[in-house]
Formats: C-alpha cells, sequence, structure tokens
C-alpha cells in the first residue's frame, strides 16, 4: 500500500480498477467489506489469493482454468474438428451453456481495439494456428461479440485463416449489434451459433 494512504481511500481506489465499477459503487462495496459479515474480508482476500495461485491459462486453448490442459481440451467426448473462437472465458462459459455446442474452444484474450493500441499482437493467435497447422481441424468459428470490435477481430481471423482448407464461419446476426455475449440469453446465442453463416474456406 503506498505510504501514508488511508486504507479505506485505499480498498476504494483498487475497487475502482474493476470494469464498471466507479466511484460510489466501490465506496458502497468497500463500506459493505468493514460493516458487513465478519468474515467477508477475510474470506475475500482469500478468495482474490486463490484466483491469482490456481487459475492458469490452458495452454492450448487460453481458457481459465485449473488443470492445463482444460477439462475441454482433455476430454474425449468433445468434437475435436471444430474450434470456437471467443473473446474472453465469460464468453466460452456463455456459449457452453447454450448445449449447442460440443466441439473445442480457443479464448483470444481481447479483441482488436486500434484506439486502445490493442492490435493482433496482443491476442492469441499464435496459440490458434499452432493447433490449426497440427491438423484435424475442420471448422472454426467466430463468436466474438456482435461489437465493431467483434467484427473486426473476427474479419482479422478470418483472413489470417484463408487458404488453410479450414472452414470459416461467423454466428448469425440475432445478438443485438453492441451486444455482449455474455449477456445474451441461451435460446438467442443458441440460434445464433446454429445459424451461423460461413466465411472462408469450401463447401
Ligand atoms: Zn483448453
Amino acid at each position: 500500500m503506498p505510504d501514508g494512504r488511508d486504507p479505506i481511500t485505499e480498498l476504494i481506489n483498487q475497487l475502482t480498477r474493476l470494469p464498471g465499477i466507479g466511484e460510489r459503487t466501490a465506496a458502497r462495496l468497500a463500506f459493505h467489506v468493514l460493516d458487513g459479515p465478519p468474515d467477508l474480508a477475510e474470506a475475500l482476500a482469500s478468495a482474490l489469493r486463490a484466483v491469482r495461485e490456481r487459475v492458469v491459462r490452458c495452454g492450448t486453448c487460453g481458457h481459465l482454468t485449473e488443470e492445463d490442459p482444460c477439462r475441454f481440451c482433455s476430454s474425449p467426448r468433445r468434437d475435436r474438428s471444430r474450434i470456437c473462437v471467443v473473446e474472453s472465458t465469460p464468453d466460452l462459459l456463455a456459449v457452453e451453456q447454450t448445449g449447442e455446442y460440443d466441439g473445442l474452444y480457443h479464448v483470444l484474450h481481447g479483441l482488436i481495439r486500434p484506439l486502445e493500441g490493442r492490435t493482433p499482437r496482443d491476442l492469441n493467435l499464435a496459440g490458434l494456428m499452432v493447433r490449426l497447422q497440427a491438423g484435424g481441424i475442420e471448422e472454426v468459428i467466430l463468436a466474438t461479440n456482435p461489437s465493431v470490435e467483434g467484427e473486426a477481430t473476427a474479419l482479422y481471423v478470418a483472413s489470417l485463416l484463408r487458404g488453410t482448407g479450414v472452414s470459416v464461419s461467423r454466428i448469425a446476426s440475432g445478438l443485438p449489434m453492441g451486444g455482449e455475449l455474455e449477456y445474451a440469453d441461451r435460446a438467442t446465442l443458441g440460434r445464433a451459433l446454429s445459424a451461423r453463416r460461413r466465411l472462408e474456406g469450401d463447401p
């Protein structure tokens, strides 16, 4: 903790670094930790430590997991000819919850966001190319958000895969433009997956 800063201010400052948490929400959370159940602060602190210590990125697909390879990559029951490319682990879980998909995944850990200086090099793309070169993949499904950045990233990945002989498809619209996969209801996301359209590759 920086010298001289009082611990409540410090907690509020740290909480505002989380997405979607403004100063007022951070203050409310901080005071709840102080005034709430006595074990809350300790339980919260140990849960935060545990995720940092025990959760790793799957060396194959990038999923955040306690085991490497993750349960998808190591499962004999998954369709190993398909890879669904998503922005983040919450998006992977949203696709999984539709029950419409039984292939493998690849987590990019971000989207191309030129205004924020995030380029393709910042994404987990090299790992995807290694998996494709290993062979056996017939289809790559691009399931990034239907936002400007999500579309741009999907088109970029599709262009990388051009000429590899792998069929490339994009989840269908039906998700609201600018919406987020993570928050789409299961049925809508399930429909978007099953009505995916082909971008590249042989029919
Ligand atoms: Zn994996």
